[in-house]
């Protein structure tokens, strides 16, 4: 039923309440002692949201009893970041700003959870806005990592990878703007995934840079990240940039002898910790033991990649910040004309890191460096998403999918890297391309390697191949 970890997979769950071993309801009440018992030291939750949870576990409780037939994720528990809109629960973006905002509506992946029958434990920790690497931004205070408490959980979506990873809730959902899924999954050791660009939808998201963020699932395997992406996916009216993904044929066992799988030269080549580069090798070799062919790649413009993120980003983060004017949210108290509401909404509503971006991105979009930055960003993001185009284009003998580490290091302590914005930065070297490519990526834990800490990799695929990488990883991890 339960793994050795503990923790409960959603076939476990959906088995044990068809054969009636216990309820929803049970199931429920389980997750929330456990996080009455771990949270205090790990700190992955800002909410919980108990009530809903038991009237949601009951409905399924008793649709089952009416002997219906039910979804996959009916009574599964699950846990969102706090950027995602949940109608009545509040949703703060780790801010200040937001302190006291409550949802008035359902983002469409939660309208479709709803429907699916999951229930929702609560609301989780993220860097504020989903800025960071660490959850150290957040403005109510750092999650730490279930696996060194000293240690960071990764960010942004820490809470949801440490919830995942500590057996406080089966599922969580996170955003991936430039890593924010795969980084802390990579870090807790839990399965993250960013979807291909558009192929969720991101009504109900709380925006950080909009041509870059994706909603996407963490969960303790593979097969149960697709079960949630698969829950979650699809066109949606309401986000434009939404669209069902292409079918295409999906790669079965015997394929994988066929596979041909690129190792990026700039990705491997100095800069990783020794711990990381040995757990690298070792999935290499169990990769091959499987069939796969490795093949050496260049992706040559990798070294630009995080200048251009942080340009763009900062961009569009700026322009949608500017909607916290003080006026539809946030609450001045004492502000006695127009300008002090702005001063004081903005000056003690937002963090550092949020006013940092904003004025990076407020500089990069002025008359007279619009060009020199932001038009030029733009350039070297379409070369970027070539290196891709060209590692996969099959007309040139091009590789199936990618391989390469999350990031460079392990969950590094928390006051680490707080006082260096560039160090942080930096961890987010690998996961920053596949976001300016819009190609999704799938984070795994490298299995019995050497370490206390968690390492992860990432298969990175061509646009569209979603459901290819799934396969890939849920190889890795039966072999
Ligand atoms: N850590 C990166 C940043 O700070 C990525 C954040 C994200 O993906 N939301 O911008």
């Amino acid at each position: 039923m339960k793994n050795s970890d503990n923790k409960f997979s959603v076939s476990a769950i959906k088995n044990g309440l068809r054969s009636g071993s216990f309820s929803a309801v049970e199931i429920a009440e389980e997750y929330f002692e456990r996080i009455d018992k771990k949270d205090k030291d790990i700190h992955a939750y800002l909410r919980l949201n108990k009530k809903g949870a038991l009237e949601a576990a009951a409905w399924v409780d008793s649709r089952l009893k009416a002997g219906e037939a039910l979804p996959d994720l009916a009574g599964v528990p699950i846990a969102l970041k706090d950027v995602i809109l949940s109608e009545g629960l509040p949703c703060t973006a780790s801010s200040k700003i937001l302190e006291n905002y409550l949802a008035s509506y359902d983002a469409t992946v939660v309208k479709k959870l709803k429907e699916q029958g999951a229930v929702i434990l609560g609301k989780t920790n993220t860097d504020e806005f989903a800025m960071g690497s660490s959850t150290e931004t957040s403005a109510f205070g750092p999650t730490k990592n279930p696996h060194d408490l000293e240690r960071v959980a990764g960010g942004s979506s820490g809470g949801s990878a440490a919830a995942v990873a500590a057996g406080m809730t089966v599922l969580a959902l996170g955003s991936d703007t430039g890593g924010s899924i795969r980084q802390p999954a990579g870090f807790c050791g839990a399965v993250g995934f960013k979807p291909t660009y558009g192929a969720v939808s991101r009504f109900g998201l709380i925006a950080m840079s909009s041509s870059l963020d994706q909603i996407g699932p963490f969960a303790s395997s593979v097969e149960d990240a697709e079960t949630l992406f698969d829950a979650i996916k699809g066109e949606d009216s309401r986000d434009a940039t939404s669209f069902d993904l292409p079918d295409r044929m999906i790669w079965q066992k015997e394929d994988l002898k066929r596979i041909t799988v690129g190792l990026p030269k700039e990705y491997l080549e100095g800069g990783l910790s020794k711990e990381v580069g040995a757990a690298m090798e070792k999935a290499i070799r169990n990769f091959e033991d499987l069939g796969v062919i490795f093949k050496e790649i260049s992706l040559p413009h990798t070294r630009y990649a995080l200048s251009c993120y942080y340009i763009i980003m900062p961009a569009e983060a700026s322009t949608n910040l500017s909607r916290y004017d003080g006026i539809r949210y946030g609450r001045p108290e004492g502000a006695k004309n127009l300008l002090e509401i702005y001063e004081k909404t903005k000056g003690e509503g937002f963090g550092e890191e949020v006013k940092r971006r904003i004025l990076l991105g407020t500089f990069v979009l002025s008359s007279g460096y619009y060009d020199a930055y932001y038009a030029k960003a733009q350039r070297v993001r379409r070369l970027i998403r070539q290196d891709f185009e060209k590692a996969f284009d099959k007309d040139t003998n091009g590789v199936d999918a990618v391989l390469a580490p999350v990031s460079p290091s392990t969950a590094f302590k928390i006051g680490e890297k707080t006082q260096s914005p560039m160090e942080m930065y930096l961890s987010d070297v690998f996961t920053i391309p596949a976001n300016l490519a819009g190609i999704p990526a799938l984070a795994v834990p490298v299995k019995d390697h050497e370490g206390d800490l968690p390492v992860g990799f990432q298969l990175m695929a061509k646009w569209g191949d979603d459901k290819n990488l799934f396969a890939l990883g849920k190889s890795y991890e039966e072999a």
